[in-house]
């Protein structure tokens, strides 16, 4: 009865064999191991390696070095890109393509002070204020990316989506669930508050999100809205006022009000479509300050 058992589980048969005994190939046993250590780099490079090294007449030891070191710079870039993916950003964006110059209000050395992440280290927020077209959005994706470069884990969601979030949780009795992974995240970035006014329970769970976060966790806003107005977002005054309490405790402001990026991009664009030719010039004038487009 117990061979009838063993016969019907082979992994463990498996197992128990000492390697190097069975019939096949020690490449097949090699490619199995190293596939159940989880160590697909190793797995794929090790040949290829291996002729380098008998090429360079590196020794064993340094051999074994080169692929490990492999394997933990695959295993890292694996790491991010499933941070990235977790964190549901609905674009990859980086500083490296931030035009700076395009938003003068903001202050540039300590976005990039930012980005190195110590901010999350000391659980500090950030609220970047502006008007629309700014790069309020865009700046809160680079620090996201920042953090999940730098090993932190991240989630993105607007304003909305996570009261919207938040509700339906409530709903299928599963709020606290979703309130511990919220407050587990070490940065959440939440875009876009003061879109929309949020109904009283909507603003309380929020207030909630700010108040289990507080001091255990950073947490990103951008609003388009300047602070005095945010009641108007929360309904109650005193809700806003503890809510602005708890997130400016340990804030850095990034202010953000100038031009529209969007619409200084669309002006532009019609300003190179007219002067380059096709004699739309002679029909159209563009209007430097609005982009719009009048014909002559
Ligand atoms: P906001 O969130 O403030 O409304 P966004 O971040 O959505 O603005 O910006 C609108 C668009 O313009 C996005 O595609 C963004 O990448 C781009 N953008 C805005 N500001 C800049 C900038 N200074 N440099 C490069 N791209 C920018
Ligand atoms: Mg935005």
């Amino acid at each position: 009865m117990s061979a009838a058992k063993k016969t019907d589980k082979p992994v463990a048969a498996d197992a128990t064999m000492p390697s190097g005994t069975t019939s096949g190939t020690p490449q097949i046993l090699l490619a199995h191991h190293l596939k159940q250590l989880k160590l697909p780099t190793i797995l794929r490079e090790y040949d290829k390696v291996a002729r380098e090294a008998a090429r360079e007449g590196i020794d064993h030891a340094a051999y074994l070095l080169r692929l490990v070191e492999l394997e933990l710079i695959d295993r890292e870039r694996r790491v991010v890109e499933r941070r990235i993916r977790q964190a549901r950003f609905p674009a990859v964006k980086s500083l490296d393509t931030f035009d700076f110059a395009a938003i003068p209000s903001l202050n540039k050395m300590l976005v990039l002070e930012l980005a190195r992440c110590e901010y999350i280290l000391r659980h500090d927020n950030i609220i970047a204020l502006g008007n629309s077209g700014t790069g309020k959005t865009h700046i809160g994706l680079s620090l996201g990316l920042a953090a999940c470069q730098k090993g932190f884990s991240v989630a993105f969601t607007t304003a909305a989506g996570l009261v919207h979030q938040l509700m339906e949780a409530r709903d299928e009795r599963r709020l606290l669930k979703l309130q511990r992974d919220l407050a587990a995240v070490k940065l959440l970035i939440i875009d876009e508050l003061g879109y929309v006014p949020l109904s009283t329970t909507g603003a309380e769970l929020l207030f909630e999100v700010f108040s289990q976060r507080y001091e255990r966790g950073s947490t990103i806003v951008t609003s388009n809205l300047p602070f005095e107005e945010w009641t108007s977002v929360f309904g109650a005054e005193r809700l806003t006022g503890a809510l602005l309490d708890r997130l400016t405790h340990h804030v850095h402001i990034l202010s953000m009000n100038g031009e529209s990026y969007r619409l200084a991009q669309s002006a532009r664009h019609r300003k190179l479509a007219a002067t380059d030719g096709n004699d739309q010039s002679a029909v159209e004038a563009v209007d430097q300050d609005t982009g719009e487009i009048t014909p002559r």
